[in-house]
């Protein structure tokens, strides 16, 4: 605490991201991050990026990337929308299209999920409900739906499909159902996309493929997790023009060239090269099943996992117990001490022999 801090700064309680230990040693299934390296055409783009072109601002409106992504995703360059990683247009959407202010609605997502949600309500000044999650950490859909009248509307809905950290998806019609009842009372619907290219046939859960039937529903997708870039820092979202405006007005009211060349010229390569990323997706899918399948074998509660990583809780043990057993053995995951999810841990994907790793310690550490 400062005196210097004005009082929104003091009221503030920034997310904190998971730890990047110094230590390479160390088996790191703690962020996410994607085992595999990315695709050798971004290293090479990137490469050739890195030169006398530096001297110049990069394009502000990313045009070269926008269109790349539109050709990958079959939209138009104007619904897509670069962004800083993909935390950055979550920040920059709950600015533009979510009511700020005592008397605004409260805008609606799972008690349990990204916990950087209501960081950015409190810093935008947002209010905010919480839904519960169902007893199997399922989102059930029709929680979200508060019809006009007596009990008010909400402010809009944001959740991540699928969800973090559980795992869990929703289907496509359930989402699409809420795009429709949230859109007659004006109201937008965010999708964070992080993980849906683990979620099974190419992106069939994605809901990329409605933004032109429901002008309310934005999908937030990043590089970091199914491209491999965590380190570059990427995202970008879809959806109609209107919403990508509404990004673009918040962006340009606080930095213009979110995006470095490098970035721009990486990310668009990235998109591109669909071959290299769905035969490393389903490299991850299948460790990932392999994993689930062998933890439910020593006795693990394990979620239906969507994503790249396992939401487990392990027998006998706590989750802390659990976590601090595999630190010691060199293996981070991460553990979130928060009601109702203290005794599960959510361990990322790494390569098959990480997770071997993994499970030869579980194994170890229940046989104590
Ligand atoms: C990792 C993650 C993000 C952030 O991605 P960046 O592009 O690295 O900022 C956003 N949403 C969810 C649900 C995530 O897990």
């Amino acid at each position: 605490m400062s005196e210097f801090w004005n009082s929104r700064i003091k009221k503030l309680s920034p997310y904190v991201p998971g730890e990047q230990p110094k230590d390479r040693q160390i088996i790191k299934l703690n962020t996410n991050e994607n085992p595999y390296p990315p695709s050798p055409k971004v290293i090479e783009a990137i490469k050739n990026a890195a030169g006398e072109r530096l001297r110049l601002y990069p394009d502000p409106e990313c045009a070269t990337f926008r269109e790349a992504a539109a050709a990958r995703y079959g939209v138009k360059p104007q619904q897509v929308f670069a962004g800083n990683g993909s935390d950055e247009i979550l920040a920059f959407a709950f600015g533009a299209f979510f009511e700020s202010g005592e008397k605004a609605a409260q805008i609606l997502f799972p008690d349990i999920t990204y916990s950087f949600y209501p960081v950015y309500a409190n810093l935008w000044d947002i209010p905010y409900r919480t839904i519960a999650l169902a007893e199997d950490f399922s989102i059930n859909i029709a929680d979200y739906k508060i019809p006009l009248g007596g009990g008010g509307t909400c402010g809009g809905v944001i959740f991540p499909n699928p969800n973090a950290p559980t795992g869990v998806a929703v289907t496509l019609d359930d989402i699409l159902s809420l795009a429709e009842f949230l859109e007659k009372q004006e109201k937008v619907l965010i999708v964070d996309e992080a993980y849906i290219a683990f979620s099974g046939a190419p992106n069939a859960k994605s809901a990329v493929r409605s933004i032109n039937n429901h002008p309310n529903l934005l999908t937030v997708h990043t590089l970091s997790k199914s491209a491999s870039l965590a380190g570059l820092r990427f995202g970008f979202a879809i959806g109609n023009e209107k919403l990508i405006e509404g990004l673009c007005r918040v962006r340009d009211s606080f930095n213009s060239y979110t995006l470095d060349f490098l970035a721009l010229t990486g990310a668009a390569a990235a998109v591109s090269d669909t071959a290299y990323y769905d035969e490393i997706t389903n490299r991850v899918i299948a460790t990932r099943d392999r994993t689930a399948g062998a933890l439910r074998n020593l006795g693990f509660t394990v979620l239906p996992s969507s994503a790249n990583f396992l939401f487990v809780k392990p027998p006998r043990i706590s989750g802390a117990e659990l976590f601090a057993a595999l630190r010691r053995r060199g293996i981070l995951v991460r553990h979130f001490n928060k009601d109702r999810i203290a005794d599960y841990l959510r361990v990322s994907i790494g390569t098959d022999e990480h997770m071997d790793k993994v499970l030869e310690a579980c194994r170890e550490i229940m046989s104590n």
